[in-house]
Formats: structure tokens, sequence, C-alpha cells
């Protein structure tokens, strides 16, 4: 019989690898994948929508929805709670779709314990230079976060061997296509009769 609950895919890595870049240009090309749209209580930046980029709450919010489990995962980021809706996640899987998820490490790795079955993809810089420089070339923040973000990406990439698949973002296109080909390779380990 084939399979017929949908792949939960988790893109992670560390803060400023690339990942809502390469989760865009996906989503440009994929159309069959439901991408979990996330809560956070970080302020909306310029641009952001809300129900679109993020469901912005405030803290109060936020721990209410930590408190009463309606969160899959949840980490805590530079100051602000980032977490996935979980209701939202176990429905879309059990209706036969597959999740995207695109969070960092900390909240990957909650969602392994729970959903070991999920296809953990670490997206990688292609150096630590290269990861520095574009944390300090998004210029939205402070030195201290900018300090602060690069201190975590440091902690992260050592969590990179608990992941099935590692993709270099060296060029956002040949990422997408590696997370693309994962996609496909990862259905066709499951259609077996
Ligand atoms: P940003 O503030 O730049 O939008 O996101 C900061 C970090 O939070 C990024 O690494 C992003 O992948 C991560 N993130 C976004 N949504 C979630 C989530 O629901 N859970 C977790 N654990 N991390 C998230």
């Amino acid at each position: 019989m084939i399979e017929q609950k949908g792949i939960l895919f988790i893109l992670s890595g560390p803060s400023g690898v690339g990942k809502g870049t390469v989760r865009e240009h996906l989503f440009k090309q994929k159309t069959d994948l439901q991408y979990s749209i996330s809560m956070t209580t970080r302020d909306k930046r310029e641009g952001e929508v809300d129900g679109v980029d993020y469901f912005y709450k405030s803290r109060e919010e936020f721990e209410t929805l930590i408190e009463q489990d309606e969160l899959l995962e949840y980490a805590k980021y530079v100051d602000n709670y980032y977490g996935t809706p979980r209701k939202y996640v176990e429905e879309t899987l059990a209706s036969g779709k597959d999740v995207f998820l695109e969070i960092e490490v900390q909240g990957a790795m909650q969602v392994k314990k729970r959903f070991p079955q999920g296809v953990f993809i670490f997206l990688f810089p292609p150096s630590l230079d290269e990861l520095k420089n574009r944390i300090l070339g998004r210029g939205t923040e402070s030195e201290e976060l900018v300090l602060n973000r690069l201190r975590e990406a440091r902690n992260e990439i050592e969590m990179m061997h608990a992941y099935d698949y590692v993709v270099v973002n060296d060029e956002v296109q040949r990422a997408v296509d590696k997370v693309q080909a994962i996609i496909a390779s990862e259905h066709c380990r499951r259609e077996r009769i």
C-alpha cells in the first residue's frame, strides 16, 4: 500500500545562512508543499505581513500557546520566541500533504524528538567568513545583536551531524535544486507497495 500521510521536511541551519532565501525560491517553484507559518514575538520588519511571514504575538500570547501545548516546537532566539503551530502541522500531514518548516536549530531538534520520521535538512554556509559577512550585511541589527547571532551560528553548526542531509548554500538556485532532489528522493523511498 502506498503511504498516505504527508512528509514533514525541516530546513534548518545557522542564522544568516540563507534559509529564508532558499525557502522563498523553493516556494516559487514548488507548489505542492505546505509552508507552516511560524508564530513569533519579534517586531514586524518593514514589508512583512501578519499571517504571511509570521503570526505576530505578544509575549503573553506566546506563553499561553506554550502552556496549552499549541506549539510543535518553540525556541527563544536572540530574546524573542519563535514557534511552529502544532495542529496545523499535524492536520496537514494527516490530510496527506507535505509540510515544510524553516526553523532554527534548537527548534529542529525538538521536532526530531516528536517527529523522528521527518526529513531534516541542514543548510550549510560556504564558509564561516561568508556567514559573518551575510549577518553583517543584513544591516538591520545592532552590533550586539550581530555578535549574538554569530555566537549562536557557531553553536548551531555543531548540530549538523544530527541531520539527514547537508546542503551547502554556495549559490541559491543550486541549493534549491538540491532541496528539490531531496524531496523527490524521499517520495521515492516511501513509494513501496
Ligand atoms: P528572523 O527573525 O530572521 O525572521 O528569524 C530568526 C530565526 O528564527 C531564523 O533562523 C528562522 O529560521 C527561525 N525561525 C523562524 N520561525 C521559527 C519557528 O517557528 N521555530 C523556530 N525554532 N525557529 C524559527
